[in-house]
């Protein structure tokens, strides 16, 4: 995720639009995987200062992952922007809240990802009604009914209503 900082550097205080597209990798993340469908497409400015560049990003990409209802494939496309600072290796301190560069190209990847799990939707649904599936036999309420529904349930009321009349 390098984007060159070449031009930049040469009109210090001026935004400088770039753009990146490419496939990023899968990531571990909470004892799972995110994994992405197709590009993720990356643009900004890079406005350069003394030793440093502050650049903005626009990011878009698409979750490859599941329903947490109903368990079925969701694309969700993920959309989110970020201002980092950008300091050249070896001047930044532990006080600066910056990411190191180095030469003439700036890696945004560690940014990238920092800002994406900053963005990452709680919980990914198919549809914003998913009905999900039935705690009984399973089905897939979206595409079909079952009969659990209209089985009378057990309940601890019933329960309590046995005890009462054991004598
Ligand atoms: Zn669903
Ligand atoms: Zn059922």
């Amino acid at each position: 995720m390098e984007v060159s900082v070449h031009q930049a550097a040469k009109q210090l205080g001026e935004p400088v639009p770039y753009a990146w597209t490419g496939s990023v990798p899968a990531q571990s993340y909470g004892g799972g995987q995110l994994s992405f469908l197709g590009e993720a497409a990356l643009q900004g400015t890079i406005t350069g200062e003394k030793d440093a560049f502050r650049i903005t990003g626009e990011a878009s990409l698409v979750l490859d992952t599941r329903c947490a209802r109903c368990n079925e494939p969701v694309q969700q496309p993920i959309t989110f922007s970020f201002e980092e600072r950008f300091l050249r290796a070896g001047m930044i301190t532990p006080e600066d809240d910056a990411y190191p560069f180095q030469g003439d190209t700036v890696d945004l990847e560690q940014a990238f990802m920092d800002n994406l799990f900053l963005n990452l939707p709680m919980v990914s649904l198919c549809r914003p009604d998913c009905k999900g599936l039935c705690p009984v036999c399973g089905t897939n309420l979206n595409r079909s009914r079952c009969s659990c529904a209209d089985q009378p349930q057990k309940s601890a009321f019933d329960a309590l209503k046995a005890l009462s009349f054991e004598k």
